[in-house]
Protein backbone atom coordinates (compact mmCIF):
# COMPACT_ATOMS: atom_id res chain seq x y z
CA UNK A 1 0.00 0.00 0.00
CA UNK A 2 1.12 3.19 -0.82
CA UNK A 3 2.14 5.68 1.98
CA UNK A 4 0.48 9.30 1.74
CA UNK A 5 2.55 12.39 3.76
CA UNK A 6 5.35 11.68 6.17
CA UNK A 7 5.87 8.49 8.06
CA UNK A 8 4.71 8.32 12.08
CA UNK A 9 7.07 7.41 14.70
CA UNK A 10 6.00 6.29 17.75
CA UNK A 11 7.83 5.34 20.72
CA UNK A 12 7.51 4.23 24.36
CA UNK A 13 10.33 4.52 26.70
CA UNK A 14 11.04 2.33 29.80
CA UNK A 15 13.53 2.76 33.02
CA UNK A 16 15.97 5.25 33.41
CA UNK A 17 17.45 8.77 32.27
CA UNK A 18 19.84 6.96 29.42
CA UNK A 19 17.01 5.19 28.19
CA UNK A 20 15.23 8.63 28.17
CA UNK A 21 18.29 10.09 26.29
CA UNK A 22 18.40 7.11 23.70
CA UNK A 23 14.77 7.99 22.90
CA UNK A 24 15.34 11.74 22.28
CA UNK A 25 18.26 10.69 19.87
CA UNK A 26 15.88 7.78 18.25
CA UNK A 27 13.45 10.29 17.48
CA UNK A 28 15.88 13.36 16.08
CA UNK A 29 17.02 10.61 14.18
CA UNK A 30 14.19 9.36 12.58
CA UNK A 31 13.03 13.20 12.12
CA UNK A 32 15.99 12.92 10.05
CA UNK A 33 14.70 10.80 8.11
CA UNK A 34 11.45 12.36 7.51
CA UNK A 35 9.00 10.72 10.31
CA UNK A 36 7.34 13.11 12.03
CA UNK A 37 6.35 11.85 16.24
CA UNK A 38 3.42 10.80 17.14
CA UNK A 39 1.75 9.62 20.59
CA UNK A 40 -1.06 8.25 18.57
CA UNK A 41 0.04 4.62 18.08
CA UNK A 42 -2.82 3.99 15.72
CA UNK A 43 -1.26 6.45 13.85
CA UNK A 44 2.26 4.88 13.34
CA UNK A 45 4.78 3.49 10.31
CA UNK A 46 7.24 2.39 13.06
CA UNK A 47 7.12 1.70 16.84
CA UNK A 48 9.69 2.25 18.95
CA UNK A 49 9.74 0.20 22.52
CA UNK A 50 12.97 1.17 24.32
CA UNK A 51 13.01 -1.78 27.28
CA UNK A 52 14.78 -1.79 30.65
CA UNK A 53 15.58 -4.92 32.42
CA UNK A 54 17.07 -3.21 35.36
CA UNK A 55 14.68 -5.32 37.86
CA UNK A 56 12.72 -8.68 36.93
CA UNK A 57 9.26 -6.05 37.16
CA UNK A 58 10.27 -3.63 34.63
CA UNK A 59 11.69 -6.90 32.31
CA UNK A 60 8.33 -8.59 32.79
CA UNK A 61 6.67 -4.86 32.22
CA UNK A 62 8.59 -4.20 28.82
CA UNK A 63 7.56 -7.85 27.33
CA UNK A 64 4.00 -7.58 27.86
CA UNK A 65 4.00 -3.92 26.46
CA UNK A 66 5.46 -5.12 23.71
CA UNK A 67 3.35 -8.08 23.12
CA UNK A 68 0.65 -5.77 23.73
CA UNK A 69 0.90 -3.25 21.24
CA UNK A 70 2.57 -5.68 18.42
CA UNK A 71 -1.05 -7.57 18.27
CA UNK A 72 -2.91 -3.98 18.59
CA UNK A 73 -0.58 -2.34 15.89
CA UNK A 74 -0.18 -5.22 13.55
CA UNK A 75 -4.10 -6.29 13.03
CA UNK A 76 -4.59 -2.64 11.99
CA UNK A 77 -1.51 -2.24 9.83
CA UNK A 78 0.54 -5.24 9.00
CA UNK A 79 3.63 -2.78 7.10
CA UNK A 80 4.60 -1.15 10.32
CA UNK A 81 7.66 -2.00 11.78
CA UNK A 82 7.65 -3.23 15.34
CA UNK A 83 11.21 -2.60 16.76
CA UNK A 84 12.17 -3.63 20.66
CA UNK A 85 14.94 -1.32 22.24
CA UNK A 86 17.40 -0.98 25.33
CA UNK A 87 18.51 -3.53 27.43
CA UNK A 88 16.11 -6.19 26.98
CA UNK A 89 16.74 -6.40 23.58
CA UNK A 90 20.26 -6.67 24.66
CA UNK A 91 19.48 -9.90 27.46
CA UNK A 92 17.35 -11.54 25.28
CA UNK A 93 18.13 -10.60 21.40
CA UNK A 94 16.63 -13.13 19.02
CA UNK A 95 14.74 -14.56 21.32
CA UNK A 96 12.41 -11.49 21.54
CA UNK A 97 11.12 -12.96 18.18
CA UNK A 98 10.05 -15.82 20.13
CA UNK A 99 7.96 -13.63 22.98
CA UNK A 100 6.68 -11.75 20.72
CA UNK A 101 6.48 -12.80 16.60
CA UNK A 102 5.38 -9.76 15.61
CA UNK A 103 8.40 -8.06 15.95
CA UNK A 104 10.57 -7.04 12.90
CA UNK A 105 13.26 -5.52 14.62
CA UNK A 106 15.50 -6.32 17.71
CA UNK A 107 18.23 -3.42 18.39
CA UNK A 108 20.60 -3.21 21.05
CA UNK A 109 21.23 -0.39 23.19
CA UNK A 110 24.91 0.25 21.54
CA UNK A 111 23.41 -0.76 17.78
CA UNK A 112 20.43 2.72 18.35
CA UNK A 113 22.95 4.56 15.98
CA UNK A 114 22.66 2.80 13.27
CA UNK A 115 18.64 2.91 13.72
CA UNK A 116 17.79 4.14 10.15
CA UNK A 117 19.98 1.96 8.41
CA UNK A 118 17.99 -1.21 10.61
CA UNK A 119 14.59 -0.01 9.95
CA UNK A 120 15.35 0.29 6.32
CA UNK A 121 16.80 -3.00 6.01
CA UNK A 122 13.74 -4.39 8.66
CA UNK A 123 11.35 -3.12 5.98
CA UNK A 124 13.26 -4.47 2.74
CA UNK A 125 14.27 -7.68 4.10
CA UNK A 126 11.93 -8.83 7.67
CA UNK A 127 13.53 -9.46 10.89
CA UNK A 128 16.09 -8.65 12.17
CA UNK A 129 18.34 -8.50 15.48
CA UNK A 130 21.06 -6.42 15.86
CA UNK A 131 22.94 -6.18 19.78
CA UNK A 132 26.61 -6.46 20.54
CA UNK A 133 28.89 -3.53 22.01
CA UNK A 134 30.60 -1.21 20.19
CA UNK A 135 34.60 0.34 20.71
CA UNK A 136 33.29 3.34 22.37
CA UNK A 137 34.80 5.04 19.38
CA UNK A 138 34.03 9.37 19.13
CA UNK A 139 31.25 8.06 16.55
CA UNK A 140 29.60 5.81 18.34
CA UNK A 141 28.42 7.93 21.14
CA UNK A 142 24.60 8.95 20.11
CA UNK A 143 24.86 12.69 20.22
CA UNK A 144 22.39 15.73 18.76
CA UNK A 145 24.23 17.94 15.93
CA UNK A 146 20.55 18.95 15.48
CA UNK A 147 20.08 22.83 16.11
CA UNK A 148 16.80 23.08 14.63
CA UNK A 149 14.81 20.61 17.25
CA UNK A 150 12.90 22.66 19.96
CA UNK A 151 14.72 22.17 23.18
CA UNK A 152 13.61 22.22 26.88
CA UNK A 153 14.79 23.95 29.61
CA UNK A 154 16.99 20.67 30.70
CA UNK A 155 18.89 18.46 28.51
CA UNK A 156 20.92 14.94 29.28
CA UNK A 157 24.89 14.69 27.90
CA UNK A 158 25.87 11.42 27.60
CA UNK A 159 29.56 11.19 29.11
CA UNK A 160 30.12 7.70 29.43
CA UNK A 161 28.80 4.33 28.45
CA UNK A 162 28.13 0.67 30.15
CA UNK A 163 30.11 -0.25 33.48
CA UNK A 164 32.63 -2.49 34.77
CA UNK A 165 31.96 -2.04 38.44
CA UNK A 166 30.60 -5.55 38.82
CA UNK A 167 28.04 -5.00 41.66
CA UNK A 168 26.90 -8.49 42.14
CA UNK A 169 22.91 -7.58 41.75
CA UNK A 170 22.93 -5.82 38.63
CA UNK A 171 22.86 -6.67 35.27
CA UNK A 172 24.03 -3.27 33.83
CA UNK A 173 27.42 -4.83 32.68
CA UNK A 174 26.38 -7.32 30.55
CA UNK A 175 23.47 -5.14 28.89
CA UNK A 176 25.27 -2.51 28.15
CA UNK A 177 28.93 -3.63 27.91
CA UNK A 178 31.92 -2.12 29.14
CA UNK A 179 32.61 1.22 30.27
CA UNK A 180 33.78 3.77 27.38
CA UNK A 181 34.43 7.59 27.87
CA UNK A 182 33.58 10.38 25.38
CA UNK A 183 36.05 12.48 23.89
CA UNK A 184 35.59 15.50 25.95
CA UNK A 185 36.04 17.77 22.91
CA UNK A 186 32.86 16.03 21.79
CA UNK A 187 31.40 16.28 24.92
CA UNK A 188 31.94 20.23 24.83
CA UNK A 189 30.79 20.72 21.47
CA UNK A 190 27.83 19.56 21.63
CA UNK A 191 27.41 21.12 25.28
CA UNK A 192 27.57 24.31 23.27
CA UNK A 193 24.75 23.13 20.78
CA UNK A 194 22.70 22.97 23.73
CA UNK A 195 23.18 25.77 25.40
CA UNK A 196 23.21 28.17 22.07
CA UNK A 197 19.83 26.42 21.54
CA UNK A 198 18.30 27.72 24.52
CA UNK A 199 19.32 24.82 26.69
CA UNK A 200 19.82 26.13 30.33
CA UNK A 201 20.44 23.08 32.18
CA UNK A 202 22.63 20.00 31.33
CA UNK A 203 22.52 16.69 33.23
CA UNK A 204 25.45 14.56 32.54
CA UNK A 205 25.02 10.98 31.82
CA UNK A 206 26.89 7.90 32.71
CA UNK A 207 25.80 4.33 34.70
CA UNK A 208 29.04 5.49 37.07
CA UNK A 209 29.34 8.96 35.65
CA UNK A 210 32.05 10.41 37.70
CA UNK A 211 34.31 7.97 36.96
CA UNK A 212 34.81 9.06 33.46
CA UNK A 213 38.52 10.20 32.64
CA UNK A 214 39.85 10.87 29.34
CA UNK A 215 43.72 11.52 28.37
CA UNK A 216 44.07 11.97 31.90
CA UNK A 217 41.09 14.22 32.44
CA UNK A 218 39.06 13.90 35.17
CA UNK A 219 35.44 13.92 36.09
CA UNK A 220 35.51 17.37 38.21
CA UNK A 221 38.08 18.53 35.33
CA UNK A 222 35.10 17.95 33.10
CA UNK A 223 32.84 20.04 34.77
CA UNK A 224 35.36 22.90 35.48
CA UNK A 225 35.50 23.13 31.66
CA UNK A 226 31.68 22.52 31.16
CA UNK A 227 31.41 25.40 34.22
CA UNK A 228 32.79 28.33 31.58
CA UNK A 229 30.39 27.79 29.25
CA UNK A 230 28.66 31.14 29.18
CA UNK A 231 25.06 30.05 28.37
CA UNK A 232 25.17 27.57 30.91
CA UNK A 233 22.87 28.15 33.83
CA UNK A 234 23.17 24.75 35.93
CA UNK A 235 25.24 21.07 35.94
CA UNK A 236 23.95 17.88 37.47
CA UNK A 237 25.07 14.60 36.68
CA UNK A 238 24.03 10.96 37.10
CA UNK A 239 24.57 8.21 38.34
CA UNK A 240 27.38 8.56 40.55
CA UNK A 241 29.20 6.32 42.68
CA UNK A 242 30.43 6.74 45.69
CA UNK A 243 33.93 5.12 45.35
CA UNK A 244 34.43 7.81 42.26
CA UNK A 245 33.25 10.56 44.71
CA UNK A 246 37.50 12.25 44.70
CA UNK A 247 38.44 15.18 46.85
CA UNK A 248 38.53 17.67 43.87
CA UNK A 249 35.34 16.47 42.89
CA UNK A 250 33.65 16.94 46.53
CA UNK A 251 35.27 20.67 46.69
CA UNK A 252 33.68 21.60 43.12
CA UNK A 253 30.14 21.73 45.38
CA UNK A 254 30.02 25.36 46.30
CA UNK A 255 32.82 26.59 44.33
CA UNK A 256 31.27 25.85 40.67
CA UNK A 257 29.31 28.83 39.17
CA UNK A 258 26.93 25.93 37.98
CA UNK A 259 27.20 23.28 39.78
CA UNK A 260 23.78 22.14 41.53
CA UNK A 261 23.55 22.19 45.31
CA UNK A 262 22.10 18.54 44.82
CA UNK A 263 23.42 15.12 44.15
CA UNK A 264 22.02 11.47 43.90
CA UNK A 265 24.74 9.16 45.20
CA UNK A 266 23.08 5.47 45.48
CA UNK A 267 24.23 3.90 49.35
CA UNK A 268 22.11 1.21 48.26
CA UNK A 269 22.79 -0.77 52.14
CA UNK A 270 24.24 0.55 55.64
CA UNK A 271 25.82 -2.49 56.48
CA UNK A 272 29.14 -3.34 55.67
CA UNK A 273 28.75 -6.88 55.53
CA UNK A 274 25.13 -6.25 52.88
CA UNK A 275 27.80 -3.80 50.81
CA UNK A 276 30.04 -6.35 50.95
CA UNK A 277 28.23 -9.19 49.38
CA UNK A 278 26.46 -6.56 46.89
CA UNK A 279 30.00 -5.84 45.91
CA UNK A 280 30.03 -2.07 45.99
CA UNK A 281 33.84 -1.83 47.40
CA UNK A 282 33.31 0.90 50.05
CA UNK A 283 32.37 0.38 53.59
CA UNK A 284 29.14 2.52 55.71
CA UNK A 285 32.30 4.26 56.87
CA UNK A 286 33.51 5.65 53.42
CA UNK A 287 29.97 6.84 52.20
CA UNK A 288 29.62 9.19 55.41
CA UNK A 289 32.74 10.66 54.92
CA UNK A 290 31.97 11.83 51.35
CA UNK A 291 28.44 12.90 52.92
CA UNK A 292 30.53 15.04 55.69
CA UNK A 293 33.29 16.06 52.79
CA UNK A 294 29.92 16.96 50.67
CA UNK A 295 28.22 18.82 53.60
CA UNK A 296 31.82 20.96 54.22
CA UNK A 297 32.01 21.66 50.74
CA UNK A 298 28.57 22.69 50.54
CA UNK A 299 26.54 23.00 53.67
CA UNK A 300 23.23 23.20 51.61
CA UNK A 301 23.38 21.01 49.12
CA UNK A 302 20.72 18.18 49.78
CA UNK A 303 21.12 14.39 49.23
CA UNK A 304 19.39 11.20 47.68
CA UNK A 305 19.77 7.99 47.12
CA UNK A 306 19.12 4.27 46.00
CA UNK A 307 18.34 1.32 48.51
CA UNK A 308 17.71 -2.17 48.11
CA UNK A 309 16.04 -4.14 51.33
CA UNK A 310 15.97 -8.02 51.46
CA UNK A 311 19.76 -8.81 49.84
CA UNK A 312 20.77 -12.46 50.06
CA UNK A 313 21.88 -12.68 53.91
CA UNK A 314 20.79 -9.34 54.62
CA UNK A 315 20.11 -10.14 59.32
CA UNK A 316 17.54 -7.79 61.12
CA UNK A 317 20.73 -6.44 62.51
CA UNK A 318 22.02 -5.20 59.16
CA UNK A 319 19.01 -3.83 58.45
CA UNK A 320 18.88 -1.90 61.39
CA UNK A 321 22.38 -0.44 60.05
CA UNK A 322 20.66 0.39 57.11
CA UNK A 323 18.20 1.97 59.04
CA UNK A 324 20.61 3.67 61.41
CA UNK A 325 22.26 5.17 58.16
CA UNK A 326 19.06 6.96 56.73
CA UNK A 327 18.45 8.87 60.33
CA UNK A 328 22.13 10.16 60.27
CA UNK A 329 22.85 10.81 56.96
CA UNK A 330 18.89 12.85 56.54
CA UNK A 331 18.12 11.82 52.67
CA UNK A 332 15.39 14.35 50.37
CA UNK A 333 14.42 11.19 48.68
CA UNK A 334 15.00 7.86 47.63
CA UNK A 335 14.45 4.97 45.55
CA UNK A 336 14.22 2.26 47.78
CA UNK A 337 13.54 -1.44 45.87
CA UNK A 338 13.16 -5.55 47.84
CA UNK A 339 15.73 -7.40 46.28
CA UNK A 340 14.82 -9.20 42.71
CA UNK A 341 17.12 -11.74 40.94
CA UNK A 342 18.72 -10.57 37.93
CA UNK A 343 19.68 -13.33 35.36
CA UNK A 344 23.38 -13.63 34.61
CA UNK A 345 24.20 -11.81 37.61
CA UNK A 346 26.17 -12.96 40.42
CA UNK A 347 23.59 -11.93 43.04
CA UNK A 348 21.31 -14.50 40.77
CA UNK A 349 23.05 -17.45 42.54
CA UNK A 350 22.92 -16.61 45.94
CA UNK A 351 20.61 -17.98 48.46
CA UNK A 352 17.48 -15.71 48.00
CA UNK A 353 16.71 -16.37 52.05
CA UNK A 354 15.35 -13.07 52.82
CA UNK A 355 10.88 -14.15 52.67
CA UNK A 356 9.15 -11.71 50.68
CA UNK A 357 6.83 -10.74 54.37
CA UNK A 358 10.59 -9.39 55.44
CA UNK A 359 11.53 -7.46 52.34
CA UNK A 360 7.54 -5.96 52.06
CA UNK A 361 8.22 -4.97 56.03
CA UNK A 362 11.47 -3.56 55.90
CA UNK A 363 10.54 -1.72 52.03
CA UNK A 364 8.07 -0.07 54.03
CA UNK A 365 10.14 1.04 57.47
CA UNK A 366 12.27 2.46 54.96
CA UNK A 367 9.59 4.26 52.86
CA UNK A 368 8.18 5.47 56.48
CA UNK A 369 11.73 6.82 57.34
CA UNK A 370 12.71 8.55 53.86
CA UNK A 371 8.84 10.24 53.78
CA UNK A 372 9.60 11.32 57.44
CA UNK A 373 12.58 12.91 56.69
CA UNK A 374 12.02 14.29 53.21
CA UNK A 375 8.72 16.18 55.14
CA UNK A 376 11.15 17.39 57.84
CA UNK A 377 13.72 18.78 55.07
CA UNK A 378 11.05 20.51 53.20
CA UNK A 379 9.93 22.08 55.77
CA UNK A 380 12.83 23.33 57.24
CA UNK A 381 12.76 25.53 53.57
CA UNK A 382 10.15 27.49 54.36
CA UNK A 383 11.16 31.08 54.94
CA UNK A 384 14.37 30.40 52.52
CA UNK A 385 14.64 31.63 49.10
CA UNK A 386 15.63 29.94 46.29
CA UNK A 387 16.74 30.62 42.59
CA UNK A 388 13.80 28.86 40.83
CA UNK A 389 14.54 28.04 36.76
CA UNK A 390 10.90 27.66 35.42
CA UNK A 391 9.98 24.59 33.34
CA UNK A 392 6.69 25.40 33.02
CA UNK A 393 3.01 26.10 34.05
CA UNK A 394 2.31 25.07 37.83
CA UNK A 395 -0.77 23.21 39.24
CA UNK A 396 -2.58 25.89 39.83
CA UNK A 397 -3.64 28.26 36.83
CA UNK A 398 -1.66 31.09 36.62
CA UNK A 399 0.82 29.65 38.61
CA UNK A 400 4.70 28.66 37.37
CA UNK A 401 6.64 25.75 38.18
CA UNK A 402 10.60 24.78 38.48
CA UNK A 403 13.26 23.91 40.12
CA UNK A 404 16.01 25.12 42.48
CA UNK A 405 19.43 24.29 42.04
CA UNK A 406 18.68 21.92 45.39
CA UNK A 407 15.90 20.41 42.84
CA UNK A 408 13.24 20.71 44.79
CA UNK A 409 10.02 21.44 42.41
CA UNK A 410 8.73 24.78 43.27
CA UNK A 411 5.23 26.29 42.52
CA UNK A 412 4.48 30.17 42.34
CA UNK A 413 2.15 32.89 41.01
CA UNK A 414 4.08 35.69 39.55
CA UNK A 415 2.60 39.26 41.20
CA UNK A 416 0.01 40.53 39.73
CA UNK A 417 0.92 42.57 36.45
CA UNK A 418 4.42 41.47 36.90
CA UNK A 419 6.75 42.66 33.68
CA UNK A 420 9.11 39.95 34.04
CA UNK A 421 9.62 36.79 31.67
CA UNK A 422 7.54 33.90 33.00
CA UNK A 423 8.88 31.42 30.03
CA UNK A 424 10.08 28.06 30.51
CA UNK A 425 14.45 28.88 30.88
CA UNK A 426 13.73 32.24 32.91
CA UNK A 427 15.13 32.67 36.44
CA UNK A 428 12.73 33.81 39.32
CA UNK A 429 13.70 34.40 43.28
CA UNK A 430 11.26 32.87 44.98
CA UNK A 431 10.66 32.56 49.16
CA UNK A 432 8.90 29.42 49.99
CA UNK A 433 5.65 29.86 51.96
CA UNK A 434 4.62 25.84 52.04
CA UNK A 435 4.92 22.21 51.82
CA UNK A 436 2.81 19.69 49.32
CA UNK A 437 3.40 16.30 49.35
CA UNK A 438 5.44 16.44 46.34
CA UNK A 439 6.29 20.29 45.86
CA UNK A 440 7.08 23.80 47.69
CA UNK A 441 4.70 26.32 47.26
CA UNK A 442 6.43 30.10 47.22
CA UNK A 443 5.69 33.77 46.72
CA UNK A 444 8.43 35.44 43.91
CA UNK A 445 10.66 38.22 46.04
CA UNK A 446 12.71 41.05 44.08
CA UNK A 447 12.81 39.49 40.50
CA UNK A 448 16.40 40.72 40.29
CA UNK A 449 17.51 37.57 38.42
CA UNK A 450 15.94 36.99 35.04
CA UNK A 451 17.45 35.54 31.90
CA UNK A 452 15.82 33.57 28.88
S1 LIG B 1 27.98 0.86 39.39
FE1 LIG B 1 27.11 -1.10 40.00
S2 LIG B 1 24.91 -0.67 40.16
FE2 LIG B 1 25.80 0.99 38.96
S3 LIG B 1 25.57 0.36 36.82
FE3 LIG B 1 27.61 -0.31 37.51
S4 LIG B 1 27.34 -2.42 38.19
FE4 LIG B 1 25.32 -1.47 38.11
Amino acid sequence: MIKVGPMKLYVRTFGCQMNVHDSNRIVEMMQGEGYQSTTDVKEADLVVINTCSIREKAHHKGISEIGRLCKRVKRNKPDCVMVVAGCVSEQEGARIFKLAPQVDLVVGPDQIAQLPRWVRDARQDGRIAMTGFDRGTRADFLSTADRATPRGVSEFLTVSKGCEERCTYCIVPSVRGPERFRHPDDIIEEAVLLTENGVQELVLLGQKVNAYHYDGLTFAGLLERLDQLPGLQRLRFTSPHPRHMSPSLIESFGRLRTLCESIHLPVQSGADGTLARMGRRYTAGDYREVIGGLRRACPEILISTDLIVGFPGETEAEFEQTIGLLEEVRFCGAFSFKFSPRPGTAAANLPDDVTEADKARRLEIVHNVIERVEREIRHDLVGKRFEVLVTGSGRNAGQLTGRARNNQIINFQPAKGATLNQAPGSLHQVEVTGVMPHSLEGIPVADEAQSG
